[in-house]
């Protein structure tokens, strides 16, 4: 029995009367997740998404265990303790940090508050692609600036400004490159940018930099008027699954930001476990040294097999198939896939001949690269 009206019925076939989202949301590709499955292998070893292979500090599971019984309450929805904390560890002001459900909800938030139809953002070309789903969720135009080897063009993205340009996006060091710009580089981009224009410089890896002319750009923030550094827990701190980032800026973005974020956008949770994590520095120091042992060891075993692999200052690679044999990228992930090693395709990044790898456990890495010794081999 039906309990619908004639109208009701008449309406629901005619597909025109249909609600429909604003100018922009249906151009959006949907984010393709890095794989967490493969298709064989006796263990699996996730390389895909940038995790740490080194799990979570101990005291910020603990911080969680500790409030499994009180799930019934909303939390401080200033997440004060953890911005305190934050503030307290990298000597910022609390009042001029945000946090988020991981650095992409600060993301879009900054887009949401500044940009609109008709106004333009810039990203590079082979940029971390949120970037382009904030800017369209927005309804504004991404406009795309070319890299040189592989790596963001301050001069191209300057040639990008017009009078309609109200934000850039950087990620330094970017994902999936794994490249960065010099401090200097940064800087100049600044300073050559309109003022009205907010300079958005995503730090995610940037824990994992060993670089002298490297700069996050905590500074930067803290002394100008337009520019926003994000940073998040869901790499080297090990939280991603929580969804837990912040953002530091000047005093009236962070405001702005302020006002169209949902209330309670951080969870009790993640408020706990942050304020362990971001104190637990001897946990960074552990994945630091990891990384800085285990980076150039896969880097300089794949280019042993032939292999070009692009420098990288983060926890991850991007390795690089010419196609020389008909060997492509897919086929290396297809195989490698088989002995339960899952790195991540870059073809919708502009980077169709390339993988890009995770900087794993020592077993992680040592699988890798026999699999594709083998795998080069055939
Ligand atoms: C992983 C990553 C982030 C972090 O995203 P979260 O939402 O904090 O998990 C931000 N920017 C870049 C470039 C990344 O690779």
């Amino acid at each position: 029995m039906s309990t619908m009206t004639d109208a009701a019925m008449e309406t629901e076939n005619d597909f025109s009367n249909r609600p429909k989202p604003r100018p922009g949301v249906l151009d959006i590709a949907p984010y393709v997740p890095g794989k967490s499955k493969a298709t064989g292998g006796k263990k699996l070893y996730k390389l895909s998404s940038n995790e740490t292979p080194l799990g979570a500090s101990k005291k910020a599971q603990d911080a969680i265990a500790r409030l499994a019984g009180t799930l019934e309450f909303y939390p401080d929805g200033a997440a004060t303790d953890l911005r305190e904390a934050i503030g307290d560890v990298y000597g910022l002001n609390p009042d001029r940090i945000i946090c988020g459900a991981g650095s992409d909800e600060i993301l879009s938030l900054i887009a949401y508050a500044y940009l609109g139809p008709g106004d333009e953002a810039i990203y590079s070309r082979h940029g971390f692609l949120v970037y382009e789903i904030a800017i369209r969720a927005a309804g504004a135009t991404p406009v795309v600036a070319p890299e040189k080897d592989l790596t963001t063009d301050v001069d191209a993205i300057l040639a990008k400004v017009t009078d309609k340009t109200k934000m850039v996006f950087i990620a330094n060091p970017n994902n999936p490159t794994g490249t960065y710009l010099p401090f200097s580089e940064v800087r100049r981009l600044h300073e050559n940018l309109p003022p009205n224009v907010i300079l958005v410089l995503d730090a995610a890896y940037s824990e994992y930099v060993r670089r002298n002319d490297y700069e996050s750009g905590m500074e930067l923030a803290a002394t100008t008027e337009n520019v926003i550094m994000t940073r998040t827990f869901s790499k080297i701190y090990g939280l991603a699954n929580l969804r837990l980032g912040w953002g530091f800026g000047p005093a009236h973005v962070i405001d702005a930001l302020n006002r169209i974020r949902g209330p309670f956008n951080v969870s009790g949770l993640a408020i706990a476990a942050g304020v362990e994590a971001v104190r637990d520095r001897a946990f960074v120091e552990k994945a630091v040294d990891h990384n800085e042992q285990w980076l150039p060891w896969v880097t300089e075993e794949l280019e042993k097999l032939g292999l070009t692999v692009t420098p990288s200052v983060g926890n991850f690679i991007l390795i690089h198939f010419p196609e020389v044999d008909g060997k492509t990228a897919t086929d290396a992930d297809a195989f490698l896939s088989s002995r339960g090693c899952v790195l991540r395709l870059v073809g919708n990044y502009g980077l169709p001949n390339a993988l890009r790898m995770s900087i794993g456990s020592e077993e992680a890495n040592k699988a890798v690269v026999a699999n594709l010794a083998e795998f080069l081999k055939q």
